[in-house]
């Protein structure tokens, strides 16, 4: 197997030989010393991402997370400087914000320093007549939305990690939320950005998105996973608080006829801010369980929302009857209202996974005429992928809808994985494999808004093709040649290249 092939968990070598005593003693000249972790209070305190590739290895005692230091920075000058440092000694650097990810992006696999964002978290200004708002990249997304609906905003990028994201995390990890039918993915929402370079230049972008000035640059960083830049701040768009909702829920015979809902929803111009569609078992075995309902089979949960009741109620009226045009029946309306008052249940005890169990769940974007082919491909080849004596289980929803397609969210779980590490993650990789080329082969763009990370990279090069990946590492050479910034991240490390580590003179 070559670099490529193999997940970078598998190959990632910490780099141990830093001093990091002298190394936090530079940083501690920069931010002062209690702002600069080293030494086991720094991994411990940072212990990595919310990914099972994260908890599955800690667990072993081999964790991904191996930061020699941990920084702090409150201000984007702290932020260049610590980043000059890091370029001169060339230690490598990997920005965190709230670690939820899911793939492992926010491990520092190769120690150096892990930029913990979290103390930047300034609202730099709110522009009410424009709606939009400048903040800073560590402000934690429930944070901020609290603080706008006081004021009666809302940020309406509602991920359901809400309550760990930071906002920089969801724009470098291209995150979507749960409103993003009808408000957008974080790539909409995001107008401009304040970006630091790996050698420490500060880059303030176009304060709009929509211009005819040369490319436009911020995107370049959005689902960018610390490589490129540390994003400090955003301006992101903001809207009223809504003030009115309308819930439904609709049973379909199949999945088929409820895509087909969707697809005709989203082509004739209406937009729900939330449609949720599953599969019979997600439907019957994770849905049910939240809004008790006693729910028989494929199911749709829609919201609209919006300031004006009759366009509220005119949309849903719309929805409804294509709806039932497809064959549905009306379910209660309080399922999708007790869904939306629960929504995060599902991510605590007891239904939220936990070891010994290996679970991931894949996201995976396509359009309409190819979304249900991925979705059939994907699930099968999850299922042929491992022995059925490990009772492994698969629970699919299309939760993002666009104009043009939508996604599919499918999650195994399996209830217990083997007791070595090693078998472990071969089980785990194997699904992700089958499901992964599953989804290229039928059309699809393997991930929707969680991100590359760790468990994704060994398939970018056949996601962007050769001369695709090619263009990536030329940007990644322009922008920080010696890969100080997360090495290995998004399989822009060749082998035998990257970061070295730093003799760094005892303080
Ligand atoms: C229970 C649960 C539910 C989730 N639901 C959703 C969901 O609904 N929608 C969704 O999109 N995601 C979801 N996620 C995944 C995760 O929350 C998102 O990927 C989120 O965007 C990560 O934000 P973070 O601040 O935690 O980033 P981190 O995990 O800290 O980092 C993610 C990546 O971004 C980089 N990074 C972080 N901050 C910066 C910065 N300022 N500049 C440059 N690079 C940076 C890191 O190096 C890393 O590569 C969920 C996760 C969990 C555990």
């Amino acid at each position: 197997m070559s670099f490529a092939d193999r997940p970078s968990y598998r190959t990632a070598a910490p780099m141990t030989d830093f001093d990091a005593r002298a190394l936090a003693a530079s940083l501690a000249e920069i931010l002062g010393s209690d702002r600069v972790l080293h030494g086991p209070e720094a991994r411990r305190r940072h212990p990595g991402d919310m990914s099972w590739l994260t908890y599955v290895h800690a667990q072993h005692g081999r964790p991904l997370n191996g930061q020699d230091v941990v920084a702090s920075p409150r201000t984007t000058r702290e932020v260049a400087d610590i980043l000059k440092l890091a370029a001169r000694l060339k230690v490598p650097v990997t920005p965190a914000g709230g670690a939820s990810g899911v793939q492992g992006a926010a491990n520092a696999t190769c120690g150096g320093i892990l930029l913990d964002l979290r103390s930047m978290t300034r609202v730099r200004n709110l522009d009410r007549r424009s709606l939009t708002c400048t903040v800073e990249a560590g402000m934690i997304v429930k944070t901020f939305e609290e603080q706008l609906n006081a004021q009666g905003l809302s940020f309406t990028h509602y991920p359901a990690s809400a309550e760990w994201a930071s906002i920089g995390g969801c724009v470098a990890a291209r995150g979507s939320g749960v409103l993003s039918t009808k408000y957008g993915t974080i790539q909409d929402h995001v107008l401009s950005a304040e970006v630091v370079l790996s050698d420490g230049d500060v880059v303030q972008l176009p304060a709009l998105p929509r211009h005819g000035v040369g490319p436009e640059l911020t995107q370049l960083f959005v689902g960018s996973e610390g490589t490129l830049g540390v994003v400090t701040a955003v301006t992101v768009r903001l809207r009223h608080l809504p003030a009115h909702r309308k819930f439904a829920a609709y049973r379909f015979d199949d999945l088929a006829h409820g895509i087909e809902a969707g697809r005709r929803m989203m082509t004739s111009g209406v937009r729900p801010a939330v449609m949720r569609l599953y599969d019979r078992e997600a439907a019957i075995h994770s849905l049910e369980r939240a809004v008790t309902a006693g729910l028989e089979g494929e199911t749709m949960i829609v919201m609209f929302d919006g300031d004006h009741p009759t366009l509220v109620d005119a949309e849903a009226a719309v929805c409804r009857d294509i709806c039932v045009g497809e064959g549905a029946r009306e379910l209660r309306a309080g399922i999708g209202e007790s869904w939306w008052d629960k929504r995060y249940v599902f991510y605590y005890p007891p239904h939220a996974p936990q070891l010994p169990q290996i679970w991931c769940t894949m996201d995976v974007a396509a359009d309409f005429t190819r979304i249900e082919a991925v979705y059939r491909n994907v699930t099968r080849a999850m299922r042929e992928a491992v022995d059925p004596s490990w009772g492994m289980t698969v629970k699919t929803h299309l939760s993002h809808w666009y104009d043009w397609g939508s996604m599919i969210y499918p999650r195994f779980g399996i209830p217990k994985g083997p007791d070595d590490l090693d078998a472990a993650l071969d089980l785990h990789d194997a699904i992700v494999r089958a499901a992964t080329l599953a989804a290229i082969e039928a059309g699809g763009v393997i991930n929707d808004h969680h991100g590359v990370g760790m468990r994704l990279a060994p398939f970018l090069e056949q996601q962007f093709g050769p001369a695709g990946m090619r263009l990536l590492r030329r940007i990644k050479h322009g922008l920080d040649p010696d890969h100080v910034l997360c090495p290995g991240k998004l399989a822009l490390r060749p082998e035998g290249q990257g970061a070295r580590p730093a003799v760094i003179p005892a303080a």
